[in-house]
């Protein structure tokens, strides 16, 4: 992964949860589209280049037990963070520190297992399949996509735990960091193909639980009413992830 790519999944990630601190109510309707759209655009990338590329090779079979290990590690995850992985709150009326850490440790675990493939997906994609690009930064925009809500759903739980704004701060740093440095410990280990694969097949069954959640809790509130917005952010989320395929 080249550094401005180490930037953008940085930054992006931290002026998500800025933005939280800065425009909190103009921000969160735009969000939820935002979240529409990556829901839509993740899951394209799941079935079109992840799946692909993962089951494309002899070790299919053991690519199975490692999507539902990363679907199931889901779960769990989301025990912890309250869903803010899928940019959500699920979060009980009094936040609590023992709370607040809970959610960090599940959220960074999340992160740092997804930025783990980045270090070598570039290479990985060109060896498992025929679709020679020049380059696929679609895993990383993907990542992109879901932690700007993640971030911004973050700072503003952390607000409402009336929380000083510094230590918010620390709070989305430490988050926006956890790719990067998942992707950097990946880079430096000399990681086995069959392992690569494990790994990416892990981190796609987390983002499979991602997408799925993102898509069926759209629109909890106004029983399966989708709005014409969110219907157009989907439709948007699923042509960008066919225009990868060009
Ligand atoms: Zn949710
Ligand atoms: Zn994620």
């Amino acid at each position: 992964m080249s550094l401005w790519e180490y930037i953008i999944l940085f930054g992006s990630v931290a002026l998500g949860g800025s933005l939280a601190l800065i425009f909190p109510i103009k921000t969160r309707k735009t969000l939820q589209l935002v979240l529409s759209f990556s829901g839509a655009y993740i899951l394209g990338i799941i079935v079109l280049h992840l799946m692909p590329s993962v089951f494309g090779g002899s070790q299919a079979q053991t690519a199975g037990l490692w999507v539902l290990g990363g679907f199931l590690a889901q779960i769990i995850l989301e025990q912890l963070s309250a869903g803010l992985e899928h940019g959500h709150i699920h979060a009980p009326h009094k936040i609590t520190v023992g709370f607040v850490v809970s959610v960090l440790l599940g959220l960074s675990v999340h992160a740092f297992i997804e930025g783990m493939p980045l270090s070598y997906y570039q290479s990985y994609l060109d060896s498992h399949t025929h679709m020679h690009h020049s380059h696929h930064s679609h895993y990383l925009i993907g990542i992109i996509l879901h932690h700007i809500p993640a971030a911004f759903a973050l700072a503003n739980l952390l607000l409402l735990s009336k929380m000083a704004k510094k230590w918010v701060w620390c709070c989305l740093l430490l988050f926006s960091a956890m790719s990067p440095l998942g992707a950097l410990l990946a880079g430096s280990l000399s990681i086995s193909s069959e392992f690569q694969t494990g790994i990416l097949a892990f981190a796609m069954g987390s983002l499979l639980h991602i997408a799925t959640v993102i898509l069926f809790e759209m629109d909890a509130s106004s029983h399966m009413h989708l709005s014409v917005k969110r219907l157009a952010a989907i439709l948007l989320g699923i042509g960008a992830a066919l225009l990868t395929m060009l």
